[in-house]
């Protein structure tokens, strides 16, 4: 061989050395991987009497310990961890927490993340990775059937609500074949209470010359869909050109849910996109009531859901689902030469999202609907519908003004003499500085308003009470300090 081939094959040879520090072997995954699951497995036995929010401390400690070019010892990296991360801040995975809407942390969806690293199927295209895709197509489809939708329907995983609002508004843009020229035309409606990443997904659709027009809402931040009705005869009227209606199955600050089928109505009748944003409620159609209250939700030609609120997932799973595939298709397909081997294999979810390379993210909902079955998942959200209904009566009894809850959220607040707004601002902030439970606040019509959002699966009766107690008691010192 010639002397610069053979040089070249030694420095190659050396530089595998090093390279092959990335696949620890055997013994060492077996070292690394308990300490990790002992870690998580502290923590999880240890949840119930650990704080929903800790103040005080914000993870700046990190910055000691920049990346570097030697390993560091597995236990400094969980210490690290432990300290700087998983303390400071809102413990999600907490059945304390009330705040916001609440995600989930199912356990087996963690096995279910961890298989799809470990093997890192690509559920991208249908040609390479074809039983991935399959298993993401069936639970797309699991999810159109529980909505209602039609046969042609089709839909998407995607990382999160917010996402599926955005491609939602373009599937509805470019369905109307709007123009660019006639952005300024477009009208889209929503209520004061949509969720603010419509607004996002808006100005990320090149809609942010269009008029967006604040539906007038009834006592229960409900849609009215008369107002729309005539709103939309008004445009019309004035040559400007309706695109989208955004209906809400469960506002994030009260649970509302738009009149479902009264909106659809008024949309078949102007040939409108109706799109609902089921992010927080969607799922609460495995329950008879919410089934009831959701009525309607078939007639959509989009729906977002988000299986990491409804569905009890880790963050990082939302969904599109899209009455005519076609018109997903129509948004998200497209074509390169280096993929000519895998094109028209198979239907492909890089055909049907903005993404291409993407995790296996089915395996996290797929794997905990297997293990557990339905059935759990129905009882805890109806769990969960009971819960507030449970505290909106008690938290009443003990001297609270409270929104009668449609889903999961309860809207209250003390109206004691004097300012009021100051005073249930307080009022959250020390529950933020007890900690045991987190509740968090908004305001409507410009009063301030607490909030307990119940959909983390670890919520139960006790928690509920365990607030109310609380509740009680710093409202009553916080009166006090003030002679109230
Ligand atoms: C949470 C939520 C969103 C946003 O979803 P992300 O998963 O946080 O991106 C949108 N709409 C509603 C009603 C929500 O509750």
């Amino acid at each position: 061989m010639e002397a610069s081939a053979v040089a070249l094959q030694e420095q190659i040879l050396q530089l595998e050395k090093q390279a092959r520090l990335l696949e620890p072997t055997a013994g060492k995954r077996d070292e690394v991987r308990k300490k990790v699951i002992d870690y998580g497995e502290y923590f999880l036995n240890h949840l119930e009497n650990l704080p929903a929010f800790v103040s005080g401390t914000d993870g700046s400690g990190l910055l000691s310990f920049p990346v570097q070019e030697e390993p560091r010892a597995v236990e400094l990296v969980l210490k690290l961890l432990r300290q700087h991360v998983d303390q400071p801040g809102l413990n999600p995975a907490s059945g304390g927490h009330l705040g916001y809407i609440p995600g989930g942390g199912l356990y087996y969806s963690a096995l279910g993340d961890y298989l799809a690293d470990v093997f890192n199927r690509y559920a991208g295209v249908y040609f390479t990775g074809p039983g991935a895709v399959q298993l993401e197509r069936q639970l797309v489809h699991w999810m159109t059937q529980l909505f209602g939708l039609p046969a042609t329907a089709g839909g998407t995983l995607t990382s999160g609500g917010s996402i599926s609002n955005l491609m939602a508004v373009i599937c509805a843009r470019d369905a109307s074949g709007l123009k660019s020229r006639d952005v300024e035309r477009a009208v889209i409606y929503v209520t004061e209470q949509v969720h603010h990443s419509v607004d996002k997904a808006v100005r990320m659709a090149g809609l942010r010359e269009a008029i967006v027009r604040r539906v007038p809402m009834d006592e229960h931040w409900r849609m009215q869909a008369d107002a729309l009705d005539r709103l939309i005869v008004m445009d019309k009227t004035n040559r400007l050109a309706p695109l989208l209606v955004v209906a809400s199955a469960g506002t994030t600050d009260t649970g509302a849910v738009d009149p479902l089928a009264d909106i659809a109505r008024v949309c078949r009748k102007h040939e409108l996109w109706l799109h609902t944003d089921a992010a927080y409620g969607g799922f609460f159609q495995l329950t008879e009531e919410g089934k009831a209250l959701l009525q309607g939700i078939e007639y959509s030609d989009s729906i977002t859901v988000d299986p990491h609120k409804g569905l009890f997932l880790p963050y990082g799973t939302g969904a599109l689902l899209v009455r005519n595939e076609e018109m997903l298709l129509r948004s998200f397909r497209s074509h390169a030469a280096y993929l000519q081997d895998a094109e028209h294999k198979g239907p492909s979810p890089a055909d049907s999202s903005p993404e291409l390379t993407r995790p296996f993210r089915g395996l996290r909902l797929w794997l905990p609907l297997m293990l557990h079955g339905l059935k759990p998942f129905r009882a805890c959200l109806q769990e969960k519908l009971l819960l507030a209904r449970y505290f909106y009566e008690e938290v009443r009894k003990i001297g609270f003004d409270a929104q009668p809850p449609q889903l999961s959220v309860v809207a209250f607040r003390l109206v004691p003499a004097g300012d009021a707004n100051a005073f249930n601002q307080q009022l959250v902030q020390a529950l933020h500085h007890d900690g045991r439970v987190f509740v968090s606040s908004t305001r409507l019509n410009g009063q301030v308003f607490l909030r307990a959002a119940i959909l983390s699966f670890r919520t139960h009766l006790k928690t509920i009470q365990q607030l109310l107690g609380l509740l009680e008691e710093n409202s009553k010192k916080l009166m006090a300090s003030q002679n109230l």
